[in-house]
């Protein structure tokens, strides 16, 4: 019952709007019994091989974000959990039984894991759904990410080799160099995919040879913690995976500052990334930071109008906007635009919002009550700020977190709308006259993350892609992931990459080796 395939989701464009009416929620028992109950428990974490409570004894509650209504509860860890899971994954680490692993071991525990996800694939999509609030085929996309992520990134623990080099200094020597795991890495992660966020940390960590603790977000920790039972039944050894739960400011500081920590991955908004980048000018820890966007989708005149059309829906519309790559600024040629801006609008009205199991649901609720207020003041700045509304339908759910689609056209450089990132499905469009232009404007934001260019002209095409400032350029599509292929941006979007082999330098150090014979 995969929307996709077995391979790594596609987050194509067109397909994901649409084919979303397609997806097969009624195979779904929506809110079966077996989540119901999960979400219910008493919530542990997972710190050194145990399931515990926070040493404070506290929890946090979480919420079903289609009806708002509180659903559960996480422990609330703070600093001394972190020390208590930082310090498991130091021993671990250190462990002959994890040091000393051969790489096809480690490459089998990984695709062991995959196993079992796809073995509870619809246990873990619908708690997905429920927890975060997308619909079940964006769900099911994430959760065949997790897996392919795993499969893709098994296969690199027997593959992660140094090289001999010829040294020109006197005397006889034999050199080389090996890489080695670069110890104990802090993850913090971000609540628009869960799952998928947590993969995207714990795979490349585990399969360098690396441990990890990781901070889900507090707004989205369940099935994480349902991985981690996972990588608990695989038989990872102990205290090489620990999940620690709790807010940003509690358990999230103390683990992106704790001098126990080698290597920090960060996946949030540029606002932490940046207090992230502070901690670790103290401790020295290396720092990867994938961070906001403000990605423009760049429509010229030769595109084929309806496919840019229903792309650029999808570029922003896709997981209720709620995504770092989010195609949020949308410019058309000016003798397409009207035409562009009407039948993005009209995709747009087309919506149905519904709770994310509902059969039919196209798009699910935002993440929280705060992010459904932010995003609409967003809407109400741009009105004031002077862009007019090309969207006019009003139906959403009574209950929930829920914002419909709007597209804000007519939009001018200088307003927020158009340089802040809104996290939401709200796209702001403008049309521009030419190349020169058109790349001016894309280029005039502090973010860099990812860019689509639609057009029918491989030679504009070729032109354009070196000169936008972007870690990502996809061309007649967007939002598409591959674990082969690397993400991540440039400027404030942060730095370093993800997925791909270019992440395994992130999690590995190199050491040289003289031997003077
Ligand atoms: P958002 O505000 O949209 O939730 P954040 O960047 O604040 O985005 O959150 C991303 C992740 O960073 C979450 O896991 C959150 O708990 C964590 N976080 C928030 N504040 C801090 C902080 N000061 N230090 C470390 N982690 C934090
Ligand atoms: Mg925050």
């Amino acid at each position: 019952m995969t929307l996709l395939g077995k391979g790594f989701g596609r987050l194509d464009d067109a397909e994901v709007i649409v084919k979303q009416a397609n997806v097969p929620v009624a195979e779904f028992e929506a809110y079966s019994a077996d989540v119901t109950a999960y979400i219910g428990r008493d919530h542990k974490m997972f710190i050194a091989g145990e399931w515990r409570h926070a040493v404070e004894g506290k929890t946090l509650p979480v919420f079903d974000p289609a009806t708002g209504n509180e659903h559960g509860h996480i422990p609330a860890g703070g600093p001394m959990d972190i020390d208590l899971a930082v310090d498991a994954a130091r021993r671990a680490f250190e462990s002959p039984e994890w040091s000393r692993m051969k790489p096809a071991d480690r490459q089998q525990l990984m695709l062991n894991l995959a196993d079992l996800v796809e073995k509870n694939f619809d246990e873990l999509v619908e708690l997905e759904t429920r927890d975060n609030g997308k619909p079940i085929g964006e769900s099911q996309i994430d959760v065949n990410g997790v897996a392919g992520l795993m499969r893709y990134m098994a296969g690199w623990a027997t593959k992660i080799d140094g090289r001999t080099t010829n040294v020109s200094v006197p005397g006889d020597h034999f050199a080389y160099t090996t890489k080695e795991p670069v110890g104990v890495v802090g993850a913090i992660i971000p609540w628009n995919f869960p799952l998928g966020m947590a993969s995207w940390k714990i795979v490349p960590a585990l399969v360098t040879g690396c441990t990890i603790v990781l901070k889900p977000a507090e707004q989205t920790s369940l099935s994480v913690l349902r991985l981690a039972e996972l990588a608990e039944e695989v038989g990872f050894p102990k205290g090489v995976l620990n999940v620690v739960t709790g807010t940003g400011t509690s358990a999230g500081a103390a683990l992106a500052s704790h001098p126990g920590i080698d290597k920090i991955a960060f996946t949030g908004s540029t606002g932490i990334g940046r207090t992230i980048a502070h901690a670790a000018a103290d401790t020295l820890a290396r720092v990867t930071l994938e961070l906001g966007g403000k990605s423009p989708v760049i429509v010229l005149a030769d595109s084929d109008t309806a496919a840019a059309a229903q792309g650029a829906a999808g570029a922003i519309f896709f997981n209720q906007g709620q995504v770092c790559t989010a195609g949020s600024r949308l410019y058309v040629h000016q003798d397409i635009y009207d035409e562009v801006i009407a039948d993005v609008a009209a995709i747009a009205d087309g919506i149905r919002l519904a709770p994310g199991v509902a059969p039919g649901c196209q798009m699910g609720p935002l993440i929280s009550s705060e992010q459904q207020v932010r995003v609409e003041d967003y809407i109400d700045i741009g009105i004031s700020e002077g862009a007019s509304v090309a969207t006019s339908a009003d139906s959403k759910p009574d209950a929930g977190f829920f914002v419909r689609p709007t597209v804000l056209a007519d939009t001018s450089d200088e307003m927020r709308v158009v340089n802040e990132e809104i996290f939401g499905p709200v796209l702001v469009a403008a049309p521009f006259k030419d190349e020169t232009a058109v790349i001016e404007v894309a280029n005039a934001s502090n973010f860099g993350l990812s860019a689509s260019i639609w057009s029918n002209d491989l030679r504009k095409v070729h032109r354009m892609v070196p000169r936008i400032r972007a870690g990502i350029v996809w061309v007649n599509t967007h939002n598409p992931v591959d674990p082969s292929l690397p993400f991540g941006g440039v400027k404030h979007s942060g730095y370093g990459r993800e997925l791909g082999p270019e992440q395994l330098d992130a999690y590995l150090e190199t050491k040289s080796v003289w031997m003077s014979y």
